[in-house]
């Protein structure tokens, strides 16, 4: 297994899994999928993203092999399901840290209450799950707070600052005395995924501005919630800002045109992140999508409506797509313009066309035939894991429409997350 610290994120390969070892003086790194982090500051140690629930045995197995310095301290950067649902195994066994988090995750935690069956099913499609999953039971913080907070550990200062980004319950932790930052999900080895397009609204611009502002905090180290620690003062800067700037040349354009009155769907096709930005190794787009993040950023500023007023009080989608396949001549001219769309490499038509003919009538055979290749094929080219998931299902849907098996993600699923 790699060493998951670089001193150059320019060159480096993501990893996201390894073997726990310690990645700066005094900091062993957990990594699956999710970065969990133990810090021993003197005598005491404090947990950084205690993880997934059902990975805490292990992580509290690992952490223990490494100290047995008393857990004072544990912190959730935010409140999602793979970095603060892991303090059972240490509570289990005896420990009473102070939990720290940002304000917002209570009420993040009461929303996953109320809506746990939208986000079991949400979950399972994102990641091919083969079903809905989701936490039911949770560790409340003991110790939250508004924008920022300043507990003494011992001769260390825990600086922790809120910040919204992917979530709205988010923070960071900038341990002055010895310039180590933890950003959470603020950096992901990934480009920033604030456009998921199943999920609550998400905060570009003030994701920007956090990384701005980390920017100058002169950290050494950056512990990031996923993906490569980075190592040197020049290296940390480069990475926020970076991150930063990518953010900033969507938000730009999309706020620029908006305010010119152009209409969202125009300004989704028009919008595209920086090139070389984005082939950058800590910024490539196999989470999230950039036009996701444009949607989000319309949703953020604007209503719902698309611009179409067809669509603002519309006909339910099986009535418009019976007129179109009865306009095109029936369900067979359809599907056979599809084909002829999808070998020629036209599949973001062809999927409109599989869509039509499937809801227009859901028996015809050759529509879910249709409709079940597209779907391979988008999946084939498609880079983000989020797309990815969506495109599955659909695929699945004609799949089991046809009594086929429904196809799970290949062993090579997240293979863009896992070691080689
Ligand atoms: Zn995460």
């Amino acid at each position: 297994m790699p060493s998951m610290v670089t001193t150059d994120p320019a060159h480096a390969a993501p990893c996201f899994f390894a073997e726990p070892h310690e990645v700066a003086p005094g900091v062993l790194l957990f990594a699956n999928f999710v970065n969990n982090y133990a810090l021993q500051l003197g005598d005491d140690l404090v947990i950084v993203d205690p993880g997934f629930e059902h990975l805490s045995t292990l992580f509290h197995e690992a952490v223990r092999a490494w100290t047995r310095a008393p857990l004072r301290v544990a912190v959730y950067t935010h409140g999602h399901a793979d970095h603060a649902f892991g303090l059972r195994a240490f509570l289990e066994a005896g420990d009473r840290p102070l939990i720290i988090a940002q304000e917002n995750c209570i009420a993040r935690f009461r929303r996953y209450e109320r809506t746990h069956g939208w986000n079991a099913f949400i979950n399972q499609r994102q990641f091919s799950l083969p079903q809905p999953m989701f936490p039911r039971s949770f560790v409340t913080p003991n110790l939250v707070f508004h924008d920022r907070l300043s507990e003494r550990i011992g001769n260390f200062t825990l600086e922790f600052r809120a910040a919204r980004g992917e979530t709205d319950d988010a923070c960071y932790l900038f341990i002055p005395e010895k310039r180590y930052l933890f950003c959470g999900d603020l950096i992901i080895w990934m480009s920033p995924n604030c456009g998921n397009p199943q999920k609550v609204q998400r905060y570009p611009e003030d994701w920007a501005l956090a990384l701005e502002t980390m920017a100058g905090l002169g950290a050494e180290y950056l512990f990031p919630g996923h993906g490569l620690v980075i190592h040197g003062t020049e290296a940390v800067r480069t990475v926020l800002l970076d991150t930063a700037r990518y953010l900033r040349v969507l938000i730009d354009q999309v706020l620029e045109r908006m305010n010119r009155g152009e209409q969202p769907e125009e300004i989704f096709h028009a919008v595209e992140p920086d090139r070389e930005l984005s082939s950058r190794p800590y910024l490539l787009p196999h989470y999230d999508h950039p036009k996701f993040i444009v949607r989000n950023l319309l949703r953020l500023w604007g209503g719902w409506w698309n611009g179409n007023a067809a669509d603002l009080l519309p006909a339910p989608w099986a009535t418009q797509a019976r007129e179109i396949v009865r306009l095109a001549g029936g369900a067979d001219a359809v599907v056979a313009r599809g084909r002829e769309l999808l070998e020629a490499g036209e599949t973001v038509l062809a999927a409109h066309l599989a869509e039509w003919v499937t809801r227009a009538e859901p028996n015809h055979r050759g529509g879910q035939e249709l409709k079940r290749d597209v779907y391979a094929a988008r999946l084939q080219e498609e880079p983000s894991l989020m797309a990815q998931g969506i495109y599955r299902a659909a695929m699945n849907d004609a799949r089991v429409a046809l009594g086929e098996d429904p196809l799970p993600p290949s062993s090579g699923h997240l293979g863009i997350l896992r070691p080689a």
